[in-house]
């Protein structure tokens, strides 16, 4: 990797894309094909000989499932990356037919879904950073945070970037995938720019995660486990298998019942989950790391695609635009929805041309994160301590409508698929709404939404 900044020529023919996380990579991968050079800045350094856990990227101590769409369009994006993925150790899961499964009503049965992608978040990063910088168009930059914006002379637009070491980075395009701790609006408002409207929805979910060894069961019919919980018991727990022969167990929990960072502890809150399921899985297996704690798990929604007034050559996306509670697993497969919009909407833009295109850019790009916004928030607004504006009247209805669906999916496979769908964002929202789902929801209207749940599905042998 080539590690000097370039301050040669005035970046004509140059794109620099802040943070090498899961947006900035395939950020990355889609502006080579319109710019001679894309350099990823990025404030870690990176590790060049395989998977490590680095401090930008804290999040990846906790669960990440990839779900379908995520796959898809990684996979339009960067082709045979899901064969990489799991020749590192990935495993490619049918959901929620692999899993024991008890949503919020009850369990799932084995049935066919959605395909998910699971493996550490570490393992996911390398494999991805390892197939876009076999592009020689593209370098990274590491161990360089990004500080601040470059005017351009013309007082309207944005030159490149100044980083905390070495001289300024001079770019035509300059792509903000920083993440969670983007400084935009800061920068923005240094440059003088308004800060963008932000919409803000707060459940309160705290996470506590670990790693065990798998222990041996060659018997064992199931690869994961999801016990969700719900606003009238608001503790869940998620265990799926990652690379390195190992379980990550992440427990989960709102408000005052955010889940224990704490030897002993961690292991009893899993006891007390709707289901023993999970407990009975971990209790006697040999523990690989301490529990770690991640807050912080706020819906936020930048609304840059409203704003007045815009730089030229300036672009946002992945979580510095819009970042989601993780526990519907949507942030990677939406910016790998926000890199393959930036692809569309880049189509027969030369270079030269698309500075002045930004703002129409990113009003372009922002409807990627739509239906994950909707079903997070929607779903967040059910707990009675959730921050944010109040649901308006569709809202509850269609959280009215959707757990019924819930119902019906657990156990009718012509509920479960279009579920599914919806899910894992192959599928729009809408779906759930054709005739034949509607009829088909409307007749297990009667059924109880919030069940007592048998502590083990009954197509499972317990442990
Ligand atoms: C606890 C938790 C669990 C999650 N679980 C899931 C899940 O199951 N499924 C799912 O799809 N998503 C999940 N997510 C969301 C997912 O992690 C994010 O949506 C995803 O990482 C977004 O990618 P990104 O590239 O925008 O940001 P990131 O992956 O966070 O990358 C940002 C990068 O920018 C770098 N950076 C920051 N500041 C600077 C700077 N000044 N200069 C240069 N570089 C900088 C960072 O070091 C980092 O490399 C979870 C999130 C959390 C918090």
């Amino acid at each position: 990797m080539d590690d000097t900044p370039d301050n040669h020529s005035e970046g004509r023919d140059h794109a620099v894309v802040l943070g090498a996380g899961l947006a900035g990579l395939l950020t990355a991968r889609v502006l080579a094909e319109r710019f001679a050079r894309v350099t990823v800045v990025e404030r870690d350094e990176l590790s060049e000989d395989g998977p490590r856990f680095r401090p930008g990227v804290p999040q990846s101590r906790h669960a990440h499932v990839l779900w379908a769409r995520g796959v898809d369009v990684m996979e339009g994006l960067l082709p045979g990356i899901t064969g990489e993925l799991t020749a590192g150790g990935c495993a490619l899961l049918e959901s929620p037919r692999d899993f024991l499964w008890l949503s919020p009503a009850d369990w799932f049965g084995p049935l066919p879904g959605s395909r998910v992608l699971l493996g550490s978040r570490e393992l996911i990063d390398w494999t991805l950073r390892r197939a876009v910088l076999r592009d020689g168009r593209i370098r990274v930059l590491a161990g360089r945070p990004a500080t601040g914006l470059i005017a351009g002379a013309d007082g309207r637009s944005v030159a490149g970037v100044t980083l905390r070491e070495g001289g300024p980075l001079p770019a035509r395009l300059v792509v903000d995938a920083t993440g969670r701790t983007s400084k935009t609006p800061a920068w923005l408002a240094a440059l003088g720019y308004p800060a963008p409207a932000l919409t803000r929805y707060d459940s309160h979910l705290g996470y506590s995660s670990r790693t065990y060894r798998t222990p041996a069961d060659p018997a064992r019919p199931w690869r994961g486990m999801y016990v969700q919980g719900r606003p009238d018991s608001p503790r869940g727990g998620v265990l799926v298998p990652v690379d390195g022969d190992r379980w990550l167990v992440t427990l989960i929990g709102n408000g005052e019942h955010a889940p224990p960072t704490r030897d002993p502890d961690f292991l009893e809150f899993a006891r007390g989950l709707r289901s023993p399921a999970l407990y009975d899985a971990i209790r006697a297996a040999e523990p690989l790391s301490d529990p770690t704690g991640f807050r912080g798990t706020a819906n936020e929604r930048r609304h840059y695609e409203r704003a007045d007034r815009w730089p030229e050559g300036l672009l946002v996306t992945g979580d510095a635009a819009c970042r989601f509670n993780p526990v519907y697993g949507h942030g990677m497969t939406v910016a790998a929805l926000g890199a393959q919009a930036l692809r569309e909407a880049l189509a027969g833009l030369a270079a030269e041309g698309i500075p002045a295109a930004c703002r129409a850019v990113q009003r372009r790009t922002a409807p990627a994160a739509s239906a994950a916004w909707q079903i997070a928030t929607s779903e967040d607004l059910r707990y009675p301590g959730t921050e944010g504006p109040p649901p308006d009247r569709a809202t509850r209805i269609l959280q009215r409508y959707m757990s019924r669906v819930m119902v019906g999916a657990n156990t009718d496979a012509a509920l479960c698929a279009p579920f599914f769908g919806v899910l894992s964002l192959t599928a729009p929202p809408s779906t759930l709404l054709s005739p034949g789902t509607v009829l088909r929801v409307l007749s297990k209207w009667r059924l109880p939404t919030s069940p007592e749940a048998p502590a083990y599905p009954p197509h499972h042998r317990s442990a």
